[in-house]
């Protein structure tokens, strides 16, 4: 069988056979264009990963098993009384790149169209929604300009806040590929020395959010050394008056902690090599910054016309298998529907397609203001699925607040005990990998179906029915689905419903597809390998704008807290190890949960390779074993995150990160807490961080 893989967005083909009943031989598709038939440690596993441990196979309303009319029943009513007594914005949706695009679809349409709020946000908040906010500020419409095939054809390949080896390990592949066959350059931007940046040309170990100092500092350096394109600038650009004068000229070297050979060395490729790509990711987004960040990168490839032809652009690469699929159907608070905004015009539109009783009147809640807002009492009702953000979101314990304070929790899950579940009244059996059908999109704007290949064990059913089932039980015409197929259809109408050219997401041609096309339906990639190439952009006057930014450092350092806390993945683990942690073999990479401390600051705070540390910031504090490394800069700190309460007795790292989070996107700055480490002497001397089973 012919699918996808659930963890990243490279969104890799998988082909699946099964071998008996909840188990199959997992092989990379050599067919699929994002992966050529390879698979990094975690697709090649997935077959460890589809028995049927820890499930949750039948509807629970608390402690006890009931049919699914009965949970259905009490959802649809308690949500509707809520919504009676409250209004619209009580209610809310905590949505996951992790579903499929016909799930998100049903789940918008029902939050945004027939109840009328936009409270509908997702875990992709967290991963790269500063990536959206920077594209629509520069290209009016959340498109990723590059394709996969860039990374071929490009000259020099710039990674900035991306452990690509580790978190995108099949795009490392092919760029190391790529150097290999063309000498392509390689420049990583990283404060840590990961195992990518080992393998680059330059390794630039920049201070923390200091990345907005150094693309403004190159495009000076490009002006300077007339090497923008004057007359892309001219024709495809939008430049904001006083752009220029207003560019702040710092200390580049000093502001990020380099050398200034270094800067220059950077500075140097870069002018040398037109065909670049700049490929960035969660170091990027993951900042209170992050939108700006996002800015100054496309700023310079726009000044230097670096974008819109083969081997060249920026290029923001999605963690999760369907960010990019969500961000398509309107799963995020900030946007309608179809990469619509709320403007009148928009709205009416929508409401119009959906025939829709109502529609939101404007944004909603983003994923932290969401669960602030149910901390302080205002969500009363919230429906969450296929995530944990009682580990996941910044500072874990608010999150946990929220949800013990929420009158009405409804989890949707294949898993049965996670973190999350504990705060349930009711939890619906969702479907796994390997069960369910419907499409994702990747990070280059490819979309593929996703196929099942199980038989659905107990009462699990697809997230999209049991969404479909609540709004029939609150009245709502409009969710008579026959099956992901017909949901596929009316999505696909839906980007090219009064679009005229608009927007550049527009699906329509698919709109007819029949259920057999459907299910045998190839990737296809909309807009494109290079989607401005030879149409304008999709803002008023067809220009792509510059965006005025300047480096903000981040001071919220106190006596008490002067590290910096910053975290990140392990190779081989997904997300809160629901999922990796069923596999034997993808345990074996990193046992445990290591704090990773420089040797100097380790000296200054007493620590010692092997021994335990509570690692401390403003929200928490957890403990892990010490690994001490010149890999990482002096006074900073990493940590991985995924461990949680029901996994591990240290290594809790949702405890620690701030809530503070960019003003454009909303997305939280995870990787750059104030913190403090100690050593850890527990009161028994065999005391081991542990993992169970989930
Ligand atoms: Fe799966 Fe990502 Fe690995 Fe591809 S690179 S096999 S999508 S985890």
């Amino acid at each position: 069988m012919r699918t996808t893989c659930p963890y990243c967005g490279v969104g890799c083909g998988v082909l699946a056979t099964p071998t008996a009943a909840r188990s199959a031989t997992i092989k990379g598709d050599p067919d699929h264009p994002a992966n050529f038939g390879r698979l990094c440690s975690k697709g090649t596993h997935l077959g460890e990963t589809i028995g049927l441990d820890g499930r949750l196979l039948a509807p629970m309303i608390g402690a006890k098993a009931v049919g699914w009319d009965e949970a259905l029943d009490r959802v649809a009513s308690r949500f509707a009384a809520t919504i009676a007594e409250h209004g619209p914005d009580s209610v809310a949706f905590y949505a996951s790149g992790q579903m499929l695009t016909e799930d998100y679809y049903v789940a918008n349409k029902l939050m945004k169209g027939f109840i009328g709020t936009g409270n509908i946000d997702t875990n992709s908040r967290l991963c790269m929604s500063s990536a959206v906010a920077a594209h629509i500020r520069a290209f009016g419409e959340d498109v990723v300009p590059c394709s996969y095939d860039a990374l071929d054809a490009a000259d020099l390949i710039i990674l900035v806040g991306s452990n690509t080896a580790w978190c995108h390990p099949v795009i490392w592949q092919r760029i190391e590929a790529a150097r290999k066959a063309r000498g392509t350059k390689l420049v990583v931007i990283d404060p840590r020395r990961t195992e990518t940046a080992d393998c680059a040309d330059l390794h630039l170990a920049i201070a923390p959010d200091t990345d907005v100092a150094l693309f403004n500092g190159l495009l000076l350096e490009m002006r300077g050394t007339w090497r923008l394109d004057g007359r892309f600038l001219a024709e495809r650009v939008e430049v904001p008056e006083g752009f220029w004068k207003d560019l702040p000229r710092v200390d580049v070297a000093r502001t990020c902690g380099i050398a200034a050979e270094d800067v220059q060395a950077f500075y140097d490729l870069f002018a040398e090599h037109p065909r670049t790509v700049t490929l960035f990711s969660q170091g990027v987004n993951q900042s209170t910054s992050g939108t700006d960040k996002g800015n100054a990168i496309i700023n310079l490839h726009l000044a230097t016309g670096r974008i819109g032809k083969l081997g060249a652009g920026p290029f923001s690469i999605t963690g999760q298998p369907n960010a990019m699929g969500g961000r398509e159907v309107g799963g995020l608070a900030s946007t309608l529907a179809a990469h619509m905004g709320f403007s009148d015009i928009e709205r009416g539109r929508a409401q119009r397609f959906w025939r829709s009783p109502t529609i939101c009147p404007g944004p909603g809640l983003k994923a932290v203001d969401m669960f602030e807002a149910m901390a302080r009492g205002k969500i009363k009702a919230v429906w969450i699925m296929a995530t944990n953000p009682a580990v996941s979101m910044p500072d874990a314990r608010m999150a946990r607040v929220a949800l013990a304070n929420c009158p009405f929790v409804v989890v949707s899950d294949c898993i049965a005990n996670t973190d999350t579940a504990v705060y349930a009244q009711v939890k619906l059996p969702a479907l796994a990998w390997g069960e369910k059908h419907g499409t994702v999109t990747n990070s280059e704007r490819r979309i593929s179906r996703q196929r099942g290949f199980m038989a659905a064990p107990g009462e699990a059913r697809a997230d999209w029915w049991a969404i479909a089932e609540v709004a029939k039980r609150m009245g709502f015409d409009g969710f008579d689905y026959a099956g992901p197929a017909d949901i596929f259809r009316e999505f696909a109408a839906q980007t090219g419903f009064e679009n005229d050219g608009a927007r550049l997401l527009d699906l329509s041609a698919h709109a007819a597809i029949d259920d057999a096309g459907y299910d045998g339906m190839a990737p296809f990639q909309w807009g494109g390998a290079s989607p401005f190439e030879h149409r304008p952009f999709t803002t008023a006057n067809g220009k792509a704008r510059m965006i005025a930014v300047r480096h903000t450092p981040r001071d919220d350092a106190t006596r008490a807290l002067p590290l910096r806390l910053n975290t990140g993945r392990y190779r081989d683990q997904w997300h809160t190890m629901t999922r990796t942690g069923l596999s034997p073999t993808l345990s074996q990479h990193r046992r445990e949960p290591l704090v990773e401390v420089h040797p100097e600051t380790a000296q200054s705070y007493g620590l010692v390779e092997g021994g335990l540390a509570r690692v401390a910031t403003e929200h928490g504090s957890s403990v892990y074993r010490v690994a001490v490394t010149p890999a990482q800069r002096r006074r900073d700190l990493f940590v991985p995150i995924h461990w949680t309460d029901r996994t591990s007795s240290g290594g809790r790292t949702g405890l620690l990160p701030s809530t503070l989070r960019d003003p454009h996107s909303g997305q939280p700055g995870f990787k750059n807490t104030p913190a403090t480490i100690t050593p850890y002497k527990p009161e028994w001397s065999g005391f081991l961080i542990t993992r169970e089973r989930p």
